[in-house]
């Protein structure tokens, strides 16, 4: 009997150097931006190593990418494997690639061990996760989930004026070898090995994150509005100034959403005045406000909770403020038997494995709405992500990669 399927650690090493090289950047990072000609380059190399091993290689109108190992019954729906190519323009060497690459690691170690499943297993590398050259991001995965590419996403213009439907194009035509199949259809699961992007697990020392869910965003635009004056002549009595307001909300939210819930996460990361004058007090003051939350009540509430606080000290103020909802994303839970999957899969391995919710989106939150879905998550260094300091120790890549090759070798 032949021995069982194993990773090679050496291989996925080599893999991820391979790749870490297209788009290298001079400290250490990759800038490989979705649809770019590094991007075109990512792919090709996954195509052909995958032609290598006599995977199939095709590709969606969406541009993504896939490899297919096929299973004993063909007409299965097949168990997809996989995550994103492209990176931020200061990105890291593993953030979308570690799962993409684990999961060709999964197919070779497969190959390598002559192991036929029932159902056929493809790596899937989806098109412009990041979203930092075109927006929206995740746009492959909610491509395949919506079966179509909405239309006024092809029109998206790059920051360096290249419009996405030509750039898209252009990257399909660039691999005409890949055979073109169908956009979305149906799949048995979904697995994706990715980062943790937090501290966590390092600091826990567990080598392996099984997550239960990804977290709900709220983006809110708060606009207080009070009265320009000459910041010389006018006296505190005499005026409407909404950046006291602000700095009143601001200082009760910080107080209290955080240190009151230990999952609740509050980020104020933009602030204007206008007319912004260095010698006059402004006449309106905008912020935004991004929560999260793994509960949506409690999404609500913390809204709610936003919503009066910045009434009150606009009213305290002599302003008044208004808010309004500029992205809203509900959270998700993975299904309890996919969470199982990954937590079995870690501990019969051997690792330390423990539940824990997501703070960033992933494509696994899109394929999650057309098949069951889970994600893994392994430690990288300091938390550090979407950052040219991003780091990932083998052993963790490994244990990523035997923990989706054993949830793999269940699911398929
Ligand atoms: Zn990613």
């Amino acid at each position: 009997m032949s021995s069982p399927p194993a990773i090679r650690a050496g291989r996925l090493q080599d893999r991820l150097a391979a790749f870490a090289a297209i788009g290298a950047t001079a400290k250490n990072g990759v800038n490989r931006q979705a649809l770019t000609a590094g991007d075109r380059q990512a792919r090709r190399l996954l195509a052909e190593l995958g032609s290598a091993r006599g995977f199939a290689v095709s590709q969606d109108a969406a541009a993504n990418l896939f490899l297919r190992r096929e299973g004993r019954d063909p007409s299965l729906p097949p168990l997809l494997l996989g995550s994103h190519l492209d990176t931020q323009p200061t990105g890291g060497r593993f953030d979308g690639a570690l799962g993409v690459l684990a999961a060709l690691e999964v197919l070779e170690a497969l190959a390598d061990a002559g192991v036929e499943t029932p159902r056929a297993v493809e790596v899937v590398a989806w098109t412009n996760e990041e979203g930092s050259r075109f927006s929206p991001g995740c746009f492959g995965s909610r491509a395949f989930a919506a079966g179509r590419i909405d239309p006024a996403w092809e029109n998206a213009l790059s920051l360096d004026g290249e419009r996405l439907g030509d750039e898209l194009a252009a990257t399909l035509a660039a691999l005409t070898e890949a055979a073109m199949r169908p956009l979305g259809g149906t799949i048995a699961g979904y697995l994706e090995l990715h980062i943790e992007q937090g501290p966590v697990l390092e600091r826990e020392e567990i080598a392996v994150g099984a997550v239960t869910g990804i977290q709900g965003t709220r983006w809110l635009e708060i606009a207080i509005a009070g009265a320009a004056a000459h910041a010389g002549t006018t006296p505190s009595s005499f005026r409407r100034d909404p950046m006291v307001a602000a700095a009143a909300s601001l200082h009760d939210l910080y107080g209290n959403v955080m240190p009151r819930d230990e999952n609740a996460r509050l980020t104020v990361g933009r602030l204007r005045a206008e007319p912004g004058s260095i010698n006059a007090v402004p006449e309106r003051v905008i912020f935004s406000v991004d929560i999260r939350h793994p509960d949506p009540a409690r999404l609500d509430a913390i809204e709610a909770h936003v919503r009066r606080t910045c009434a009150h000290a606009a009213a305290a103020a002599g302003c008044r403020s208004e808010a309004s909802i500029l992205f809203d994303m509900p959270p998700l839970t993975f299904p309890d038997a996919m969470v199982a999957l990954v937590e079995d899969a870690a501990t019969r391995q051997g690792f330390s494995v423990r539940r824990m919710v997501s703070g960033a989106f992933h494509d696994a939150l899109f394929v999650a709405r057309v098949a069951p879905a889970a994600m893994i998550f392994v430690p990288c260094r300091d938390g550090i992500s979407h950052n040219e300091a991003e780091d990932v120790e083998p052993r963790h890549a490994a244990a990523g990669a035997a923990t989706l090759l054993e949830c793999a070798l269940a699911a398929a």
